[in-house]
């Protein structure tokens, strides 16, 4: 049996190059070695927009079509569309009580999103809550790893808190027990890993906050030659000349190491750049829309196919399948979790449809 992941997407809108280097390029890489579920997060979706129902199901869709595009593959990964698995929603109340709640709200990603997404002091009780529910969709699969990027590492350090204190509470696991060894000694949860991928956190084209579906600074994965070339000469940098030393760790260069895929190339880029060896902006931003074009050009030939209404059929029977599929191990885990809190009262089996 191959160890599993769990990971995914909230359809907060579309993907973007950020999911690309933070977690997908890792997924399509791993689909072999693992058993791989991907979650369309589309509960946690209404934590930010509980009054568009419609934008959270176009996206879940076209997210579905991102991930065909990018070359994840249906036959060997199981989509888990989050709102028909019910078993993750139980044990998010079983877990919520294993969590202190000043735990849950000291999270630094959940007070950087608010800030960030500009949440004030009117979230909804829902969107703290979405940290405690993303511990019920890694441990549900029962997941040994998490490709994610770099800003989601302090929730999955609280869902490896979870797992351990479910393992001592309810599985009799003497807490010295070294983290590998929690199954092996009895424990239901594998105590999982974060994976951050080749660039754990890449800036938006505002050159200045994480590249993030909810502010606006994104190259899509969908984007034609013309829109990438555009929004990265919108790219800010600062510099005034082509012979002023420029920081090689400004947005830009971290898009040229990101993307541009010949080593002595990057080098050369650094090299000249650092100096103010009459390398304009300009000339690196078409560098880099070129090689990024590169990469998603045959994305899109993909998505191209999956356009339109035959599009929409395709993804839902997909979503159909995929939800039996991970409706099946969603629900042994929550027996064996009822059952190892004393809440085994006879069971029960879902009607799928
Ligand atoms: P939102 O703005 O709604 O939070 P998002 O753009 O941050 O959306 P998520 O669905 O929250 O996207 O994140 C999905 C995955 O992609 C997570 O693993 C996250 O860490 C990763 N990710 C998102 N943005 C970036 C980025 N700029 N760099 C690296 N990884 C990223
Ligand atoms: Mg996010």
């Amino acid at each position: 049996m191959r160890p599993r992941i769990l990971t995914g997407d909230t359809p907060s809108g579309r993907l973007h190059l950020g999911h690309w280097v933070g977690s997908l390029e890792n997924r399509v890489r791993l689909q072999d070695e693992y058993d791989c579920f991907f979650l369309l997060a589309n509960v946690h979706g209404f934590t930010t927009r509980a009054d568009r129902p419609e934008d959270v199901r176009r996206d879940t869709l076209e997210i579905v079509k991102d991930w065909l595009a990018v070359g994840i593959d249906p036959e060997r990964s199981t989509f888990v569309l989050q709102s028909e698995i019910p078993a993750i929603a139980e044990l998010s109340w079983y877990f919520a009580m294993l969590l202190p709640f000043n735990r849950v709200m000291r999270n630094p990603t959940l007070k950087t999103e608010i800030e960030l997404k500009g949440l004030g002091d009117h979230y909804s009780f829902g969107f703290p809550l979405y940290a405690v529910g993303q511990c019920a969709d890694i441990l549900t699969f029962r997941a040994t790893l998490v490709p994610v990027g770099e800003d989601q590492v302090a929730h999955i350090e609280m869902c490896r808190e979870v797992a351990r204190r479910f393992n001592w509470t309810y599985c009799g696991i003497d807490p010295q027990t070294v983290d590998e060894d929690h199954v092996r000694a009895g424990g239901l949860f594998p105590i999982p890993s974060a994976l951050v991928g080749r660039v754990g956190r890449l800036p938006g084209t505002d050159g200045k906050h994480k590249m993030s579906k909810s502010l606006g600074n994104v190259i899509y994965l969908t984007d034609t030659a013309q829109e990438i070339k555009k929004k990265l000469s919108g790219l800010y940098t600062g510099r005034q000349s082509m012979t002023e030393p420029g920081d090689v760790n400004n947005a830009l260069f971290q898009y040229v190491r990101a993307f541009i895929k010949e080593p002595a190339r990057v080098a050369e880029l650094e090299d000249r750049y650092a100096r103010g060896d009459r390398l304009g902006d300009g000339h690196v931003k078409v560098e880099v829309a070129e090689a990024i074009d590169a990469l998603l050009a045959p994305m899109r030939e993909r998505r191209a196919a999956l356009e339109g209404e035959a599009g929409d059929r395709r993804v839902l029977e997909l979503l159909r399948e995929h939800t039996a599929r991970a409706n099946a191990l969603a629900e042994e885990t929550l027996r064996l979790a009822k059952q190892a809190m004393r809440l085994d009262f006879g069971g029960r089996t879902l009607g799928l449809g």
